[in-house]
């Protein structure tokens, strides 16, 4: 078991990386997609089947998770990984981004944000040491620092502003994470659009030293091009030789591109969210469940793919479960699109190792232009 975190990096092609994260909870293969569990749960699916997917690394929300059940029953009740039955290694954010665009009431200053609770209207505050404090509760593995960021499009001021309070939020985030062996923690690049703010806030977060670096402050409405334009020099901007984290991306295409930009992990609630609204992606892009076309067809969603949905069952069926509101239709169309998300990381590593990634991108594209296999 190592007892330290980690990072090492084992094969480049282009700016795509491939490597391991060790941490005392076992590896994390990169490039590295992180389910999203946001209550205590990644929805509709038991912790070991997750495992099956091929996930290595869960992610916890700690602003859910500081309101209900709260950071201390899970400290009492032996951490988050005891709580909900998952021994490998966890990420929890600070809590950040969801006080934002959750909570009601919320007011920002320079020591932090207070806020009503959208559960139950109760009274909080969360700050870089309160984060700091409520993740050590939860136990998690790989902290994140306290954060804030605008969506975009935003004025320049306000994108500025904002990033400096960041990185102020992020020295306080060191000093009250002190020091944990085994346990990481990642500051977060903002800048929002704007090239010189990203390679000042590099900086800044590059002089505090972390364990692993984000790209914050992008999924956030400014659609795919901006972001890999973005991507295009913010990744080049943090340390070659720690992870590098781009938050809470994305569709299948935004990972790729993600990765051919040099990224390492990503997280997002779209695979698990869009199984429990009927929608699926295929190596041929997406599929919509619900649609009639679905209701003779015999046919696996994908024959490629071997997850329980596809190995078991017909779209016919999945099509029928889903119409009618059983719960199993849940459980089968998120079960496929972590299995897809997770195949889809392992062939990029693959490709990766090999050198033959813009051979693997261009197989990507091509079998999504073909769209979905034709009516029966
Ligand atoms: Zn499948």
């Amino acid at each position: 078991m190592t007892q330290r975190f980690s990072f090492s990096l084992d094969a480049t092609d282009g700016k795509a990386r491939t490597g391991v994260i060790s941490t005392p909870r076992g590896e994390i293969r990169t490039p590295a997609f992180m389910p999203v569990g946001t209550a205590a749960t990644v929805k509709a699916m038991m912790p070991e089947s997750v495992a099956a997917t091929g996930a290595d690394i869960l992610l916890g929300n700690t602003y859910h998770l500081m309101l209900r059940p709260g950071a201390d029953r899970v400290e009492r009740l032996g951490g988050l990984h005891r709580f909900m039955n998952w021994a490998g290694p966890i990420l929890t954010d600070s809590g950040g981004f969801q006080v934002m665009s959750l909570a009601e009431l919320r007011r920002l200053t320079e020591e932090g944000v207070t806020f009503r609770s959208h559960v139950d209207g109760s009274r909080h505050m969360l700050s870089p040491e309160s984060s700091m404090e409520i993740q050590k509760k939860l136990g998690s593995d790989i902290v994140m620092c306290f954060d804030e960021c605008p969506a975009l499009p935003a004025e320049h001021k306000r994108i500025a502003d904002s990033m400096r309070l960041s990185m102020r939020w992020a020295q306080r985030s060191r000093d009250a994470f002190g020091d944990r062996p085994g346990h990481a923690l990642f500051g977060i690049q903002q800048g929002g659009d704007v090239e010189e703010l990203r390679g000042e806030s590099a900086e800044a977060l590059k002089a505090i030293e972390f364990d692993g670096y984000a790209i914050g402050g992008l999924a956030v409405g400014e659609g795919q091009e901006v972001m890999f334009k973005v991507l295009d020099y913010a990744p080049g901007m943090l340390p070659i030789d720690k992870p590098r984290y781009l938050m809470g991306v994305g569709k299948p295409d935004d990972i790729v591109g993600a990765v051919k930009r040099g990224v390492d992990m990503m997280d997002c609630v779209l695979p698990s969210r869009s199984g429990r609204t009927g929608q699926v992606w295929t190596r041929r892009g997406q599929v919509n469940i619900k649609n009639a076309r679905h209701a003779d067809d015999p046919r696996p969603l994908d024959e490629s793919c071997r997850c329980p949905a596809c190995s078991n069952y017909s779209r016919a069926y999945l099509h029928h479960v889903f119409r009618s509101g059983e719960i199993i239709s849940s459980m089968l169309l998120t079960w496929h699109n972590l299995h897809y998300y997770q195949e889809l990381m392992g062939e990029m590593r693959a490709a990766i190792a090999e050198g033959t990634f813009d051979a693997f991108e261009d197989r990507f594209h091509a079998l999504r232009a073909e769209g979905d296999i034709e009516p029966i």
